[in-house]
Order: structure tokens, then C-alpha cells, then sequence
């Protein structure tokens, strides 16, 4: 196993591919999302933020050129040795819009001087030959990521959480970026509603057979005015401890390949809307917790790929 860790980390692949360490900027494109504006659904996904009060009155008034020179200039500001950045499209569906408008957000954020990639985070049902050959353009010239929302490979899952789609769509979707070269990160979130290790892991499974170039794994979180939060109230959800969750985060980089970036292995949230669970608020510590579990075991990204 490398030296350096025991995971193939975005940092470490970012590093090695820049020569240098890259920060993300958070960029909203203004877009909306289709299980949010009635085209699915006007509900969104049960955990969804976007859908709540939070953000609505966010950074939208503003260009996709100031969002990322504040961005640039707020992490300057903190590190000044900091000169290399990715535009990371966050907020909704950022494929979600005709591919004219695409096309001319995504060139304005790689216009800006520093800006060295994009990261593009979207629903697989929001992408389409044109928008895939518009990706595949830029990817062939900048450092791209595209990043799809799965959560689980339950369809059963799929449809508890409100999420719109199935695995078979998001499957599509990522065999056509493939074709195309472009990088695929999946995301996932563990330990949703009725979801036990054992089908968590087989997302781990289905996604190392798609070979996906970079999975995030996020945690369940609840969060004030989503969804979730209400059935919280009532005693309804299952969190599972630091404990349980750094154990199935161990399994699951186990049955992945060993070159699969691994973009996050824990969420993040504003604090002030954070309710549970009460490990939640302290990445740092998740990330040292599956650092330390994966060492205990003597363990390693790849270890029971296949094995599954
Ligand atoms: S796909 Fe994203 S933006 Fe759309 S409802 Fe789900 S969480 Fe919200």
C-alpha cells in the first residue's frame, strides 16, 4: 500500500496532478433543481437544505466571476500562499439549465486568473448528449470533476428519500461521462432511512464494479427546516454512533478499487442548523477516526476490492 496513506485522498490526487495544494470555491450558478421546482417534485429529498429557508438569500445576487474572486480572496486573505482553486458548482442541480447558459457560466469561472478546474455537482437525470459533449469539451482542456448524486443503489432507498431517480438512471449517466473521458465522483450518504451496513456496503459494491473515478461518503445528518428534522422530532430516525459509522466507512473504501479518489469520508454542515448526530459538528475528528480504524486493521483502500 502507498506510504503516503491509506486512502487515495482528492488532496493527495490534487497535489500530485498540480504540483502544489488546491482549494475549492463554492460557486452557486443560479440554477434550481428538478425535485424542487415541480418537474419530480416541489419536495426535494428528505435531507435537502436547498429547499429550506437556508440559502435562498445566499450569494446569488452576485456574478459567477464574484462569487470566485471573493472566494479566492477570503482564502488569500487566511493563506496567502494559496494559488491554485477549483470553482466547485454546489448549490442544486448545476447541469440544470440549457447547455448556452452552461456554457457560458463555466467558461466565466475558468476565465479567472487562478482558477484551475471546475467541480461540478449535479442529479443524473440532468444531463444529456449535449450537456455530456459540452463537459467532454472542457474536460479535454481543464481538470474536471463531475460530481452525481446516487446516495444509495436501493431503488427502495431512492424512493424513501424523494430523490426522483433510480440507480439505472444514475448508471446511464455515469457510463455516458465515461465514454466521453470525463472524471465521475459519486455521491453517497450512509446510514439512510432503513439502511443497515449491509446495503450500504453493497453501494460500495456497485459502485467499484461502475468503477467511478471518486466517491464522497457523507454521514446522515439532520439539519433544521428539512424534511428529516420533523421525523427526527418524532423519534423516527436511526443514527449510528462515531463508532458504527467510522466501521462502515472502513468496509466500504475496503471494497473499493484501490485508485478510486476519495473526495470526502464525512459531511459537512452549518453549524447553526446542525442537530445530530452529536458527532457530527467535528470532521476533523471523523476523518482521524477512519484514519485510526483503517490502521488498527491494518487495512487499506482496495484491500476486499472485488470480494464482495
Ligand atoms: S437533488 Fe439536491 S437540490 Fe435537488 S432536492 Fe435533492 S438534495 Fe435538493
Amino acid at each position: 500500500m502507498p506510504a503516503r496513506s491509506r486512502y487515495r485522498t482528492i488532496n493527495e490526487t490534487l497535489r500530485a496532478h498540480f504540483g502544489e495544494k488546491v482549494s475549492k470555491i463554492s460557486v452557486d450558478g443560479g440554477m434550481s433543481c428538478p425535485n424542487l421546482d415541480g418537474t419530480i417534485s416541489s419536495e426535494g429529498c428528505i435531507y435537502c437544505l436547498n429547499g429550506s429557508h437556508y440559502g435562498k438569500n445566499s450569494i446569488r445576487a452576485l456574478s459567477v466571476r464574484e462569487q470566485i474572486l471573493n472566494g479566492i480572496d477570503y482564502i488569500r486573505n487566511v493563506k496567502p500562499e494559496m494559488n491554485k482553486f477549483i470553482a466547485y458548482f454546489q448549490a442544486y442541480s448545476n447541469t440544470y439549465a440549457d447547455t448556452d447558459y452552461l456554457k457560458k457560466i463555466y467558461e466565466e469561472a475558468l476565465s479567472i486568473d487562478r482558477i484551475v478546474g471546475l467541480s461540478i455537482a449535479t442529479r443524473p437525470d440532468c444531463l444529456d448528449k449535449e450537456k455530456i459533449e459540452l463537459l467532454k469539451t472542457i474536460s479535454q482542456k481543464k481538470y474536471l470533476w463531475l460530481e452525481l448524486g446516487l446516495e444509495s443503489m436501493h431503488n427502495k432507498t431512492l424512493t424513501a428519500i424523494n430523490r426522483g431517480h433510480t440507480f439505472e438512471t444514475f448508471r446511464e449517466a455515469v457510463i455516458m461521462a465515461q465514454e466521453a473521458g470525463i472524471q465521475v465522483c459519486a455521491h453517497t450518504i450512509l446510514y439512510l432511512p432503513g439502511e443497515k451496513r449491509k446495503d450500504i456496503l453493497q453501494t460500495a459494491a456497485a459502485l467499484a464494479e461502475l468503477r467511478v473515478e471518486g466517491v464522497k461518503l457523507h454521514h446522515l445528518h439532520i439539519l433544521k427546516g428539512t424534511k428529516l428534522y420533523n421525523t427526527h422530532q418524532s423519534g423516527n430516525v436511526f443514527l449510528p454512533t462515531l463508532q458504527e459509522y467510522v466501521q462502515t466507512v472502513v468496509d466500504f473504501i475496503e471494497y473499493l478499487p484501490p485508485d478510486t479518489v476519495i473526495h470526502r469520508v464525512a459531511g459537512d454542515a452549518p453549524k447553526e442548523l446542525l442537530v445530530a448526530p452529536d458527532w457530527s459538528g467535528n470532521k476533523l475528528r471523523i476523518i482521524n477516526e477512519v484514519k485510526k480504524e483503517l490502521k488498527s486493521r491494518g487495512s487499506y483502500q482496495g484491500k476486499r476490492y472485488g470480494a464482495y
